[in-house]
C-alpha cells in the first residue's frame, strides 16, 4: 500500500511540474528578446538606377532565354575602352526574335523637355517600354530626361552627335566620330554605352559600305524602321494615327517585328496627342510592346 502510495505521489509530482511548465509557457516565451520573435523584416531594394532594369550585354551572350529579348541592352565599355584594353569590339552573332504581333515604339531626336517627359508619362500609365533614340547636343542639355529614360526601363540609342547631315555624312569617319562622341555623353551620364545606333534620315541614301563595315566592327547595330508615323512632316495627331493604322494593316507580314518611327524632339507635340491612341490601337490588335536590342530582327 506504501508502495502504490509513492507511485500515486510519483505521478502527481509529474503532473504537477508539467502542468507547472504549461502554465509558465507563455512567460517563456515573453522572456526572449522581442526581437527575435518579430518576423525579419523584408528587405526593401533601393530604387534601380544603374543595374538591374538594363542587361548588360557582356552579361546576355550565353544562350539565356528568350524573354531576354524584351530588356535594353548595354555595354560597360565604349569602343574605344574595348580597344585600350583589349576587348573584342564586335558584336557576337545572335538569333533574331520574331514573335507573333510585336510593336516596337521608337522616338528620335529628343530629349526633349516639353515632349519627352509627357511621352514617358503616357508610356508608364499604359505600363509599356518603347526606345529612344537620342542626340549627343541634347543629352547634354538635358541629362536628367535621359536618366528618366534609363530608370524607367526603356531603351536608348545613338542618333549621332548634332543630326546636321553635312557633316554627319562627309564619311565613315566623320560618322562614327559622332556616334563616339553621343556614346561618351551618355557613358558619363549612365556609366554604359548604347548598342543599337540608328542613321539620322535612314542608312539608306546616306551609307556607303565603308559606314556598314565600320559600325559592324565597332559593335554597333543599325536600326531602320518598316513603319513611319509621318510625324516628321508637321502632321496632325489623327494624320499620325492614321497613317501609322493603315501601314500597321497592310503590312500584316511585318507584325512579327513591327518598328515604328516617331519623334519626341522639339515641335512634335503632335506626336504626343496621337501617342495614347496609338497605343490603344496596338493594344487592340494584341501587340506586345518590346524595347530593341541585339535580338530585334532587322526592320526589312
Ligand atoms: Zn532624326
Amino acid at each position: 500500500m506504501a508502495k502504490k502510495n509513492r507511485l500515486f505521489n510519483i505521478i502527481c509530482s509529474i503532473c504537477v511540474i508539467f502542468f507547472i511548465f504549461l502554465a509558465s509557457a507563455p512567460l517563456i516565451t515573453l522572456a526572449i528578446p522581442t526581437t527575435q520573435l518579430i518576423p525579419l523584416t523584408p528587405i526593401v531594394s533601393k530604387p534601380v538606377e544603374n543595374e538591374d532594369l538594363s542587361a548588360v550585354l557582356t552579361e546576355t551572350n550565353a544562350g539565356l532565354p528568350v524573354d531576354i529579348s524584351n530588356k535594353p541592352e548595354y555595354d560597360t565599355f565604349t569602343y574605344l575602352e574595348r580597344q585600350v584594353r583589349k576587348l573584342p569590339t564586335n558584336l557576337p552573332v545572335t538569333e533574331p526574335y520574331y514573335g507573333d504581333k510585336i510593336i516596337y515604339l521608337t522616338f528620335d531626336d529628343g530629349p526633349d523637355p516639353e515632349n519627352t517627359p509627357l511621352i514617358l508619362d503616357i508610356l508608364k500609365e499604359n505600363n509599356i517600354k518603347a526606345t529612344f533614340f537620342v542626340l549627343g547636343t541634347e543629352i547634354e542639355k538635358y541629362p536628367d530626361l535621359l536618366k528618366r529614360i534609363y530608370a524607367e526601363g526603356h531603351a536608348i540609342g545613338n542618333h549621332s552627335y548634332n543630326h546636321i547631315y553635312q557633316k554627319l555624312y562627309q564619311s565613315a569617319n566623320t560618322y562614327i566620330e559622332q556616334l563616339h562622341h553621343t556614346d561618351d555623353a551618355v557613358k558619363s551620364i549612365l556609366n554604359v554605352r548604347p548598342h543599337i545606333s540608328r542613321a539620322p534620315g535612314g542608312a539608306a541614301g546616306n551609307f556607303t559600305q565603308a559606314y556598314w563595315d565600320v559600325l559592324e566592327n565597332q559593335g554597333y547595330i543599325e536600326v531602320g524602321w518598316n513603319i513611319s508615323s509621318g510625324d516628321a512632316s508637321n502632321a496632325k495627331a489623327d494624320q499620325i494615327l492614321n497613317n501609322i493604322m493603315h501601314q500597321t494593316t497592310k503590312n500584316g507580314f511585318l507584325w512579327s517585328h513591327a518598328t515604328l518611327l516617331m519623334h519626341d524632339g522639339k515641335g512634335h507635340t503632335e506626336t504626343v496627342k496621337a501617342l495614347p491612341h496609338i497605343i490603344n490601337f496596338y493594344k487592340e490588335h494584341g501587340f506586345d510592346f518590346h524595347v530593341i536590342n541585339s535580338k530585334t530582327p532587322p526592320a526589312w
